[in-house]
């Protein structure tokens, strides 16, 4: 990553606790804004407030400080900003580029074009012509959502950690939502303001997020913010090779915490990367000291087995 000043964040979705994965995510963020001696910001990603209660946010927090993970200024709540998100929607709208969509879920999920792989679900389009009165009377009976229409071009993300990753919006992902049927801002829209407000110039966070990084760089450049430089990183397995989620909010620190020392938690979660050789424990200092992009591994990662030993 680049010798400019550095704003690194973390932005975690308190729906549940955290679990070892995004504890993983906030230390390599934080290693990399401060090897880079650059700020680090937190914002809690609660746009969806009945799921994201307050005590989670702080829970969210108490897990951060323990493990010695410091923010410069005070935490940004995403639900305190809809009037800003709103700002931009009107934006886009104003550059012609939006449109209401009045799709149901389940007419969506019949909708969906085939697409590739594992890919994100393509919107047909369905509403993407809809004239003057279709709108108005379809307003009569449905709130509608807001999509944005995309190019037909292919976007790179330049990923630290995974390479180089490439989509065209018009053919993997279409038209997508920047506001909610209900009102609520889109996840996209939200980091995108976000961390172009904030200053943020470096974002570290799961690689399940880099198939629609694409989407955010089309937003970016719509709304004439910098891209920030990105590292989409492994996510972390159980010892049998399944994927860490929110289940595993009870592997979380609270727990973990009772059984082993901060020290070896970070050495633990370090080592899972392969940013050490082995597994002992390692402190922050000397995490921040040893920090190198080029040696966090790329592939998805496996926990030792003795983390899950009388969890
Ligand atoms: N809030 C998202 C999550 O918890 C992360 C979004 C991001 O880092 O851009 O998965």
């Amino acid at each position: 990553m680049s010798a400019a000043p550095v704003t690194g964040r973390f932005a975690p979705t308190p729906s549940g606790r955290l679990h070892l994965g995004n504890l993983l995510c906030a230390l390599l963020a934080y290693l990399s804004a401060r090897r880079a001696g650059g700020r680090f910001l937190l914002r809690i990603e609660d746009l969806d407030a009945p799921r994201c209660p307050r005590s989670l946010a702080k829970a969210a927090m108490e897990d951060l400080a323990f493990l010695g993970i410091r923010w410069d200024e005070p935490p940004l709540y995403q639900s305190e900003r809809a009037q800003i998100y709103q700002r931009y929607a009107e934006t886009l709208t104003q550059m012609g580029l939006t449109y209401p969509c009045f799709c149901s879920r389940a007419q969506l999920h019949a909708a969906f074009a085939p697409n590739r792989g594992d890919a994100l679900p393509v919107y047909a389009g369905a509403c993407a012509h809809l004239t003057a009165e279709e709108i108005a009377l379809r307003a009569r009976v449905r709130r509608p959502a807001l999509r944005l229409r995309v190019s037909d071009e292919t976007l790179t993300v330049q990923d630290g950690c995974q390479g180089a990753y490439s989509a065209n919006l018009a053919s993997d992902c279409g038209d997508f939502i920047i506001r909610r049927s209900d009102g609520l801002c889109a996840y996209h829209l939200a980091v995108v303001v976000d961390d172009a407000l904030s200053g943020v110039t470096q974002v570290v966070r799961g690689r399940d997020i880099l198939p629609s990084t694409p989407q955010q760089i089309y937003l970016q450049r719509l709304l004439r913010f910098p891209t920030p430089e990105y590292a989409h990183i492994p996510l972390l397995e159980d010892p049998e090779g399944r994927r860490l989620a929110k289940r595993d909010g009870d592997l979380g620190l609270s727990s973990l915490s009772r059984r082993f020392s901060r020290d070896a938690i970070l050495g633990m979660l370090a080592f899972s990367v392969g940013l050490l050789e082995e597994n002992r424990p390692c402190d922050m200092d000397a995490l921040i000291a040893g920090f190198d992009w080029a040696r966090v591994r790329r592939e998805d990662a496996r926990l030792p087995s003795e983390i899950f030993a009388g969890a």
